[in-house]
């Protein structure tokens, strides 16, 4: 069976196409910077008619295929074990019965790629395992998993919370957005469009890409120091705070494109955590490295990882266990055989 990936991010839309027999990748692709001043690439509409123009000579393009089952994994469904106690906010009831205000959380389908990975570096079950994965890419956000499931999450009703992202603000007093409305005039609509676009590191330092901060820094630019500082500070009292969630903790994961690749933001992450058990080995951590890989101090209580992400992967394989409990391969199956 083959099942084509459409992974749809808020400025990228990537696509693979797994073989699972093996699960062997046949083909990617990728149109990135969807909507960005520079792009030719307007919006995802067109995005999606250029993969699927890139698609035509391959058998099963979705749009032309209805008869394929198609199966839909939603980001937010690694975290719905998380307990009220952790999804409320203590807002009015009705906000809640009637608006649905309350976290969902996101990244669910890389956080659990990469938990199954780590307790398959760990070398033990992942239901045993408690867990803090910090998936750092333009979007962020920190995950507190207990006996391989998901408690709490940074990110809450909508992405905007928790970490200070790229250009997302993340946690701010809620006080700030009355503030600016009565104060400043601004309308709901530039508030959010402020707060998701305008913020984070980019409202920091006015770049919101981890490399180009870095690269600012070590060219002395305060802000950048600043903005950098800002973001280490915010991921150390999540640790700290899902520690404390937790009660005890076997291994800390950093994944996405920060997480895998910035041995300095890594560091800085783990500043300062030495007496909570979180010991990094600097050679490991700095080591130029790919895969799956310890980079703790031998011996530490904590287990620090890297473990590159494959949302894809994760995606293709629910939707093969998806399609395998209702019934749906043994049609395509028959279909393929007749
Ligand atoms: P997305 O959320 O769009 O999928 P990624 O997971 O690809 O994002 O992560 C993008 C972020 O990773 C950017 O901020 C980029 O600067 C950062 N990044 C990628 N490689 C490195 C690196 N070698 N050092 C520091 N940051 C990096």
């Amino acid at each position: 069976m083959k099942v084509l990936v459409l992974n749809s991010g808020s400025s990228s839309l990537k696509y693979q196409l797994f073989d699972m027999a093996e699960r062997t990748l046949v083909a990617r692709g990728a149109a990135e910077r969807i909507g960005e001043p520079d792009s030719d690439i307007s919006d995802h509409a067109a995005a999606l008619d250029r993969i699927v123009a890139n698609l035509l000579g391959i058998e099963v393009a979705m749009a032309r295929r209805p008869d394929v089952p198609q199966v839909a994994v939603f980001d937010t469904a690694f975290h719905h074990t998380i307990p009220p106690h952790a999804y409320r906010y203590a807002v009015p009831e009705e906000w809640y019965e009637s608006h649905g205000v309350r976290r969902y959380g996101f990244h669910g389908t890389s956080v659990a790629y990469v938990a199954k990975q780590a307790a398959r570096e760990i070398g033990r079950p992942l239901g045993e395992l408690n867990l803090i994965v910090l998936h750092l890419g333009n979007g962020a956000s920190v995950t507190a998993v207990a006996n391989g499931k998901s408690v709490d999450t940074s990110m809450g009703m909508t992405p905007l919370e928790g970490l200070v992202m790229g250009t997302r603000s993340g946690d701010i007093d809620p006080g700030v957005i009355v503030h600016m409305a009565r104060q400043a005039g601004m309308s709901v609509e530039e508030i959010d469009a402020d707060l998701n676009g305008e913020s984070g590191l980019s409202g920091l330092c006015g770049v919101g890409d981890v490399r180009d901060v870095l690269e600012r820094e070590a060219a002395g630019d305060a802000r950048a120091r600043l903005a950098l500082d800002v973001y280490a500070y915010r991921m150390r009292k999540y640790i700290g705070a899902y520690m404390a969630a937790l009660g005890h903790v076997d291994g800390i994961v950093f994944t996405a494109g920060v997480g895998e690749n910035s041995a300095d933001i890594r560091e800085r992450a783990c500043e300062g955590l030495q007496r909570l058990g979180v010991q990094l080995d600097e050679t490991r951590n700095r080591a130029s490295a790919r895969g799956a890989r310890p980079i703790h101090r031998e011996g530490a209580p904590v287990a620090v990882l890297v473990v590159p992400t494959n949302e894809e992967l994760e995606i293709a394989e629910q939707t093969l266990q998806c399609i395998q409990t209702s019934g749906a391969a043994t049609t395509e199956a028959g279909r393929q055989n007749g």
